[in-house]
């Protein structure tokens, strides 16, 4: 994918405006700032370099090979978010992203231990988030959400292994998809951003006296809201959004 990083003036001033109108509801739905990540999944890289000369750096991709090679022609100061499921065998490639900012993915110990180890040379740790499947959809990756009564549970294990054997990962917090019928009723709070929200006061409850561990919930973030949501996750306390549509427009076909 030699991809040219070229755009028109008229195609920059459309993903600017868009991303502008998005920014303007994220400050009218809450008055502290809320992290807004572009989600340039199947489009260009030249979409990408307009919105970055418009002073954008983060985006996000789901697919780890796109991801690569995007971040191979793209400034490296842009900080990337991986939102993708990722493969084992992808683990390697996705350690070699120097400015891979954070992997959102992260629910196995065996891809924890796959990235540690690809991770020497790296001088930061690498950022994750573990993946919360707080819908309960079995076509949803993620790991099952805590509730107060929980005493343990696979979040719990992965979150120890992260703090105990894995020295340059850091726990920087917890992502979910949401289910898309919650997602576009907007009349109630959504049930899996209220679900995230108890798994991570669970999760901070039960990792606590563990040396390095988040003692606060907000030492914590959270990932949750996209297009058809951004707004409810962003008055329901979320730390990033992931929106791709409205900003980009339709997606072509993988
Ligand atoms: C594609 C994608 C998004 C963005 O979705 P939109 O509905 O287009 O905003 C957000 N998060 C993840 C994990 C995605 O795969």
């Amino acid at each position: 994918m030699a991809e040219s990083l070229e755009y028109t003036p008229q195609r920059a001033q459309e993903l600017k405006d868009n991303i502008e109108a998005v920014q303007r509801e994220i400050q009218n739905a809450r008055s502290t700032s809320c992290r807004l990540v572009p989600i340039s999944k199947l489009k260009p890289a030249s979409d990408i370099k307009a919105l970055y000369d418009a002073g954008q750096r983060h985006f996000g991709e789901n697919y780890i090979q796109e991801m690569a090679d995007k971040a191979r022609i793209l400034p490296n100061d842009i900080q990337w978010h991986f939102v993708g499921s990722l493969q084992s065998n992808k683990a390697k490639l996705a350690a070699s992203i120097p400015n891979l900012y954070v992997l959102e993915t992260l629910s196995s110990i065996k891809v924890a231990d796959l990235l540690q180890k690809s991770l020497v040379e790296r001088t930061t740790p690498l950022n994750v988030y573990l993946q919360v499947n707080t819908s309960g959809e079995d076509a949803k990756s993620g790991l099952p959400p805590l509730t107060s009564s929980s005493t343990d549970g696979e979040l719990v294990d992965l979150g120890k292994h992260v703090l105990q054997s894995c020295p340059d990962l850091k726990l920087l917090g917890l992502m979910t998809i949401g289910a898309w019928e919650a997602s576009h009723n907007t009349d109630m709070p959504n049930p899996d951003f209220t679900c995230l929200k108890d798994t991570r006061r669970q999760l901070v409850r039960l990792l606590k006296d563990i040396p390095g561990a988040p003692q606060e919930e907000e030492d914590l973030e959270l990932s949750m809201g996209m297009s058809a949501d951004f707004v409810q996750a962003v008055k329901e306390g979320s730390s990033s959004v992931r929106v791709g549509t409205r900003i980009f427009g339709q997606r072509p076909a993988k």
